[in-house]
């Protein structure tokens, strides 16, 4: 008999419960009692999800997040807020958020807020999560009663429950030292607290437990490899047995580690790849049990059950009852249920599975194994007849996408002249002045935009009307722009939700759907758009806007795009062809939309690569592989323009150093990188590397409320005027201002072209 279990189901609920119930009680709208029973409704609901499979995880459901979850287990609240006493939750969401709930009768001035905890990426997913801090002085202590809790729900609701931990090597990983001192030094003391965890565990009759180690999916070096031996050898506690869970990648060059670590099963990730069986069914011990994560918990696509069957025949007959099967990861990063979800076209829905259908998907596979696929023909019947038509849709593959593909030649991506040519001619076009002011693209998104944005939708304001809702913001823009003395203007981006889905809407190949939401971090949900075909630009989209907005001043107006390694990045993207393939199809489109902003006349063009480090692998060594289709994507995009056409790039993101070479391959003639925060430190990579072109390390630090001085960003300008010749230095914000309230941006952008002109006929 195969077994059938999952790894993590989505938290939020099919219409964002979790979301909207924590941001009552952070806003002091409902007590906590109504947010806790609110929480226990859903994992109740979800378990019910889940109910078909022998094994259902318990404690992977959170109200922030996993990691900051582990950290409250492991009794690692850092100092500043445990010095703020409180009870339990407070202090969760303080480490969280930076505040507690508001009381009722608070206003925020008296709710004093503390740093929250850094949050970083979760290995290559958009999950934020929240990084634990390390001190050589740093001490666990043992509170398990979050998971307890849980388990006890979970066995009132008769669910088959197996406990989910963090394991302790990829728990120290994640974190950061903020001594300088050594994180495992911390493994001795973190080990007995995890035995004790498992104690209590076996005390409450579990006896599966899910021990999450992703980062075996990442290259170790010796003193990690080691500390995977010395914790899982600490870790054999007499009735548990422990599934120790690597996701996110295949095994690779940590098969036999992983393979010889004392415990009871391993769970490998085989969606992105199934070379790791063949090697571990050599190097497992006898009776260890093999879960392989045959669904693919990272994209929404439906299997292919019967080719999965294939190949999972001949190996349930050699694994018996030591064969189990799973998603590949956690089901948290797919959207929950695709029922009831209207926004997508039906033809296109019926190739889809979100988690719900996918863990539908893995019984099905256990049933054809355990019962032969007889029992289940009907249902492989309708897999095949989906996977059928969307092999042959017309709506995938378009054959002038293809033509045009193969007709792509390397002079495509290539500029006329060299940067200094180019910047000559566009000097005399555009007649800048030293340390040109410009900003990223968006001005305050305001309640008035979003509400004509909402009327539209529904149906309440026709097309006409928002047109011209839109346009009075994009003039009102310019006027500000204007007003401010910025020199390079831009339209503003009012007609946009979002930087991504705004193209997707427009772009043929791609879907959109309306309940897809993924947990991105926190309260804060996304909602990926689904590329699924060959992909077309229909007609200019962007064109109209940018023109009206030139059309208002004499001021050079920037065009406003998002470049394809941005888009593929941020969306579910096709598994029957090569990332780079997709890529390079988006390149094409907005290809053409650069090529018809430049024939309106337009001097200056932006390609936003925000998520270009997004996409880096999780392995160095696959990195140049992909970083080579990404920066030739880009410059398919961009590069097709004349010389006196400016093309600037934007990346919001401040660790570029290990990847400037490639940045200068792109070969954008003014870059927009996020630098203010970092005091203009991170420049001390030009030191090393000469960057041919010019640049603008953001001045203004656009995630904080707080209004920057004149003086401060002229020092910043100085700073970074040490590292990069004064010549080709630009004048911006870190990012787009679009969260940001006029009341903030209006002074701050007045400073920031004071601080300008301070500079401009000096020598710096
Ligand atoms: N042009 C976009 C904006 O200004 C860029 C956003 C981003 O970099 N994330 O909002
Ligand atoms: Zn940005």
């Amino acid at each position: 008999m195969v077994t059938t279990h999952n790894l993590g189901y989505p938290r939020f609920g099919k219409r964002r419960e979790l979301k909207f119930a924590l941001e009552s009680y952070w806003q002091g709208q409902i007590p906590a009692e109504d947010l806790q029973r609110q929480a226990a409704a859903l994992r109740l609901r979800h378990w019910e999800h889940q109910r078909g499979l022998d094994y259902v995880p318990v404690g992977d459901f959170s109200l922030y997040d996993h990691v900051l979850d582990m950290s409250f287990t492991l009794g690692h609240v850092p100092e500043r807020v445990r010095a703020l006493g409180g009870d339990a939750l407070d202090a969760y969401f303080r480490a969280a958020r930076g505040r507690a709930a508001q009381g009722p009768h608070e206003h925020a001035a008296c709710c004093a807020g503390v740093a929250a905890a850094e949050m970083t990426k979760w290995f290559d997913t958009n999950y934020h999560y929240l990084v634990p801090e390390f001190h050589a002085h740093t001490r666990f202590e043992l509170d398990a009663s979050r998971l307890l809790g849980h388990l006890d729900e979970a066995r009132r609701a008769g669910v088959r429950a197996k406990p989910v931990l963090l394991g302790p090597v990829s728990y120290l990983a994640l974190g950061k030292s903020k001594d300088g001192s050594n994180r495992l030094d911390l493994l001795p003391r973190l080990l007995p607290v995890y035995a004790q965890w498992l104690q209590a565990l076996a005390a409450q009759g579990a006896s599966w437990v899910q021990i999450d180690e992703p980062i075996l999916a990442t290259e170790l070096d010796m003193d990690w490899q080691q500390a995977f031996n010395l914790a899982y050898h600490a870790l054999r506690v007499p009735g548990i047995r422990l599934m120790l869970t690597t996701y996110f990648g295949p095994l690779l060059d940590n098969r036999y580690l992983a393979a010889r670590l004392p415990v009871d099963g391993l769970h490998v990730d085989l969606s992105r790849g199934m070379d790791d069986v063949a090697a571990l069914l050599n190097l497992l011990p006898e009776r260890r049990v093999l879960s392989l994560g045959v669904i693919d918990g990272r994209n929404v696509w439906k299997s292919d059950l019967c080719a999965l069957l294939d190949w999972l025949e001949p190996l349930a007959e050699r694994l018996g009852d030591r064969l189990w099967l799973a998603p590949s990861c956690s089901l948290l990063h797919v959207p929950m249920d695709l029922d009831g979800e209207e926004g997508i076209d039906p033809e296109i829905r019926g190739w889809l599975a979100f988690a719900r259908q996918k863990l539908a998907e893995l019984q099905l596979l256990g049933q054809a194994l355990d019962q032969g696929r007889e029992a289940v023909r009907e249902a492989l019947q309708a897999n095949q007849a989906a996977l059928a038509s969307r092999r042959a849709s017309p709506r995938v593959h378009k054959a002038e996408v293809r033509a045009a593909l193969d007709g792509l030649r390397p002079e495509m991506g290539r500029r006329r002249s060299p940067h200094a040519q180019r910047a000559a001619r566009q000097a005399e076009s555009l007649a800048l002045p030293p340390f040109p002011t410009t900003t990223i693209g968006s001005f305050p998104q305001t309640s008035h935009i979003r509400r004509a944005r909402a009327e539209f939708k529904a149906g309440h304001l026709d097309a006409g009307a928002y047109h011209a809702a839109m346009r009075a913001e994009i003039e009102a823009c310019v006027r500000e722009q204007e007003a401010l003395g910025l020199d390079v203007l831009v339209h503003g981006e009012a007609e946009r939700n979002d930087m991504v889905e705004y193209f997707a809407e427009q772009l043929e190949g791609y879907a959109l759907s309306r309940q897809g939401w993924v947990q991105s971090y926190g309260s804060r949900c996304v909602k990926p758009p689904i590329l699924y075909g060959d992909i077309r630009r229909a007609r200019p989209m962007t064109v109209e806007w940018i023109r009206y907005a030139a059309s208002l001043t004499p001021r050079p107006v920037k065009g406003m795009l998002t470049g394809p390694v941005t888009m593929l990045n941020w969306s579910f993207v096709r598994d029957d062809q090569p990332r780079s393939v997709s890529c390079r199809q988006l390149a094409l489109a907005i290809r053409e939309e650069v090529l018809d902003l430049q024939a309106a006349g337009v001097r200056v063009i932006q390609i936003d690569e925000a998520a270009l480090r997004e996409g880096l692998p999780l392995r160095r060594s696959q990195w140049a592989a992909y970083l080579a289709w990404a920066v030739e994507s880009f410059r398919l995009a961009a590069n097709g323009v004349r010389d006196d056409t400016q093309i600037h790039t934007h990346m919001c993101y401040s660790e570029f150093n290990d990847i400037l070479g490639p940045i200068a391959d792109m070969d954008a003639d003014v870059i927009t990188i996020e630098t203010s925060r970092s005091d203009m430190e991170l420049l001390e990579a030009f030191d090393r590397f000469d960057y041919p072109n010019q640049i603008g390390p953001g001045v203004y630090d656009i995630h904080s409320p707080n209004i920057p001085t004149r003086e401060h960003m002229a020092q910043l300008l100085r700073k970074a005027a040490q590292r990069i010749p004064a010549e080709r230095l630009w004048v911006n914000p870190d990012c787009g201002l679009k969260t940001r309230q006029w009341a903030e941006v209006r002074p701050a952008l007045a400073n920031m072209v004071a601080a300008a002109q301070s500079l401009r006929g000096r020598r710096v």
